[in-house]
């Protein structure tokens, strides 16, 4: 039967690059285990502070960041990684409290899991999903300075536009941030609070209810571009969701 989810099962990578900063040896070591059974390919650094010369000799497909490490913790590392790269980050705390969470995602950590209990199972099952997550957006959404047209939705975050099949979209700055992030995960549901802690410090004047009107413009913006689809569906009592229709 086809209802259209078959477009968000994708396998992941048949393999992957997972860079582990993570100073716990032991962690470490099961990660790793559970990761090659898996089928990916793993490195592990223990330091804090040579994360980042890490990522640049090679760059992995997805970072798992301990956020408590010697020389430098995983805040800082992910604050200076989003200034030259978009990998994706799953952060692994300790502490579960909402504002450590909230601070990882504001510094740009695409997800959190907790270590207590740790459960590597669960975590490769999470790598697992956001790597899924990620070749769909590749798929079907090209970001970057110099993108093809060949995807029908290109985000050009050098000249802070988005097309559709070479068509501006004449967004605005705050309409743009809101379709980057639903476009990094198609199908995933955002929560306006999710939605306001992916803007940037400019728009602290931003509140739930503004969220709705902006993505009431983004949406109608889009909607020319793909007729009789509505690509930001709004889910009753949780938030909203993004969708292009299949080719
Ligand atoms: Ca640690």
């Amino acid at each position: 039967m086809s209802d259209g989810s078959e477009e968000f099962r994708f396998a992941a990578p048949a393999s992957a690059d997972i860079l582990i900063v993570e100073d716990e040896p032991k962690l470490a070591e099961l990660l790793q285990k559970y990761l090659a059974l898996a089928g990916y390919t793993s490195r592990h650094v223990a330091r804090g502070d040579a994360a980042l010369d890490a990522v640049r000799a090679q760059r992995p497909d997805l970072i798992l960041l301990d956020i408590m490490l010697p020389g430098m913790d995983g805040w800082e590392i992910c604050r200076q990684l989003r200034t030259f790269s978009d990998v994706p980050v799953l952060m692994l705390t300790a502490r579960a409290e909402e504002d450590d969470r909230l601070r990882g995602l504001e510094l740009g950590a695409d997800d959190y899991i907790g270590k207590t209990p740790f459960s590597p199972r669960e975590i490769v099952a999470r790598v697992k999903s956001m790597l899924r997550r990620n070749a769909l957006v590749q798929r079907s959404v090209q970001v970057g300075p110099a993108a093809q047209m060949a995807a029908p939705l290109v985000i050009d975050e050098l000249r802070h536009q988005a097309s559709v099949r070479g068509e501006p979209l004449n967004l605005t700055p705050l309409e743009l941030r809101l379709l980057k992030t639903f476009a990094a995960a198609p199908g995933q549901v955002f929560s306006r609070e999710q939605l306001l802690n992916h803007l940037h410090d400019d728009d602290r004047s931003v509140t739930d209810r503004a969220i709705d009107t902006h993505i009431k413009n983004l949406r109608r913006k889009l909607e020319p571009c793909f007729p009789g689809h509505n690509a930001i569906q709004a889910v009753y009592g949780v938030g909203y969701c993004f969708a292009l229709p299949p080719d």
